[in-house]
């Protein structure tokens, strides 16, 4: 299938639809004497995450305020619900959020309903749409969302239901879109959509269509746009961000070495990277840049090569355990997180041994975790052998006990030193903590001593900010510590 690159052209067009709707939201405000609103609720990866702040933008040009509460099950003139498939019973829980904003409609809280992302390119979820929910006012899906307001346009001025679900690849700069961004010092650049590699579990090639990448030379724009704004971290996505092929032949390496050289820079970050694309001049760059998160995400998926094979996974237990090793060796303050599934079709009780051995031999320090579970479409959904769900949770368990004591042994290992920390707010557990990060991604929460106190900022003023931080406990999923010097 061809990719569409969406050009200036059409930007023209998209201009003219947010006026439209600037001009009717504000009809609407008018009406209520308040102004018009959105509610964003936003499922899944960094991916939907980054669609999301476009979203955002442009609903914010659109002339529509944010609600207090965006992302929760709260009534706002125009919802837009913006959908993952990747995640375990995503479709449960779609269809029991429209239920709840069923009731807002009726009261007349809630006048536009918009659902999109990665559920949208299922055809049964799309269908069920259309068949029970008739308050829903537009459907589309990931690939168009350079279209959102045109489409939003017209099915607001129609008065009826628009579905829009495409059979292309289409690709649009950052540039093309208003984007409203979630955090103040953190920003998200994709740098390429999709996927070709349709590992038979999953169903992402499916919902955002074949690997596609910007531009560099526009990627390299934006990432100076942002340093100047200053953001310090910077966050370069993608399905497998480290398959990057720009249109003059640039690969992944080229795309962080820009990045790497752009001042302003505390902290770049790249997920996820997918194992048969990683380079040892990948990792010699985290190694030796020192603005190059020293983190690496490289899903294993499991230890077994012969279910590595059913699932399409072009690389072995040794390949991975070599990268890994080379990895703690260049970067040793380092750490790998993976992604692991259990119970895949036919795995066996050696299978899944093999993967907690290569578990224990990388030494995670974190790990996203995951049942087997069936994706209508894909491959492994009809493969026979489907695993019994106890020997499933089982394993499962397994696995997570080995998993968190990896973790709690990562975040040990902190204790007593000092590292530099960017801040990112306050904790959500407790007023007087802040929470932030390591270079290598640990999760930190940490008190102010007085002496270093400021009366004059509040907990949201340090977001953003660099401190350095001693590490005195250790946790699970996290470390505690005490600030020893704001930068
Ligand atoms: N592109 C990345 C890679 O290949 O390494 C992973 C992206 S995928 C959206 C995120 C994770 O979801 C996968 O690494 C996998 O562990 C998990 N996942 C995907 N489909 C799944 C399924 N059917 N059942 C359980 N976990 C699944
Ligand atoms: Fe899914 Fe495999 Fe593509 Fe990752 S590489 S997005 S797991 S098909």
């Amino acid at each position: 299938m061809s990719v569409i690159r969406v050009d200036s052209s059409e930007k023209a067009g998209f201009d003219k639809a947010i006026e439209e709707l600037r001009e009717y939201f504000s009809g609407i405000s008018k009406s209520k004497g308040r102004p018009a609103t959105y509610n964003l609720l936003t499922y899944g990866c960094q991916l939907n995450e980054s669609d999301s702040e476009k979203l955002a933008g442009m609903l914010q040009s659109m002339g529509l305020q944010k609600i207090e509460g965006s992302g929760e099950l709260a009534p706002a003139d125009v919802v837009v619900m913006n959908t993952c498939s990747v995640r375990e019973n995503a479709d449960k829980h779609l269809f029991g959020n429209l239920g709840v904003f069923k009731s807002f409609c009726s009261k007349g809280e809630t006048s536009i309903i918009a659902v999109c992302g990665c559920m949208m390119k299922v055809p049964e979820n799309v269908e069920k749409i259309k068949r029970s929910y008739p308050y829903v006012n537009l459907v589309f899906d990931p690939q168009q969302l350079h279209r959102f307001p045109l489409l939003l346009r017209d099915a607001v001025s129609m008065h009826k239901r628009s579905v829009s679900i495409c059979g292309e690849d289409y690709i649009a700069e950052d540039s093309y879109f208003p984007i409203e961004r979630e955090r103040k010092f953190r920003a998200l650049v994709p740098i390429m959509y999709g996927c070709n590699n349709f590992c038979t579990y999953c169903i992402v090639p499916y919902a955002r269509g074949r690997e596609r990448s910007r531009d560099l030379s526009e990627i390299v724009e934006e990432l100076n746009r942002l340093a100047d704004q200053g953001y310090k971290e910077v966050m370069l996505l993608g399905q497998n961000v480290n398959s990057y092929k720009g249109a003059n032949g640039e690969r992944f390496p080229a795309v962080l070495e820009a990045a790497a050289k752009i001042k302003g820079f505390n902290r770049i970050r790249f997920m996820s990277s997918h194992p048969k694309d990683i380079s040892t001049e990948i990792v010699d760059m985290v190694a030796e840049n020192p603005n190059i998160e020293t983190h690496l995400h490289l899903p294993l998926q499991s230890g077994s090569d012969r279910i590595l094979k059913l699932m399409n996974r072009p690389y072995n237990r040794e390949d991975y355990l070599k990268t890994a090793h080379y990895f703690r060796e260049k970067v040793p303050n380092g750490a790998i997180s993976t992604d692991i599934i259990v119970g895949f079709p036919g795995e066996t009780e050696e299978d899944f041994l093999g993967t907690l051995e290569v578990v224990k031999e990388c030494a995670f320090d974190s790990a996203f975790t995951f049942q087997y579970s069936k994706r209508p479409g894909t491959k492994a959904a009809s493969m026979e052998d489907q695993i019994p769900h106890d020997v499933v949770t089982d394993r499962f368990g397994r696995l997570l006990d080995l998993q968190n004591d990896l973790a709690y042994k990562s975040n040990l290992a902190k204790v007593g030193k000092t590292e530099e920390i960017l801040i990112e707010g306050q904790s959500s557990t407790a007023p007087d903590i802040l929470t932030g990060r390591t270079m290598s991604n640990h999760l930190v929460n940490f008190t102010i001593p007085d002496a270093l106190k400021d009366p004059g900022k509040t907990s949201d003023d340090y977001e953003g900010m660099l401190c350095d931080v001693k590490f005195t406990n250790a946790r699970p999923y996290s470390v505690d510590g005490e600030m020893v010097r704001l930068k």
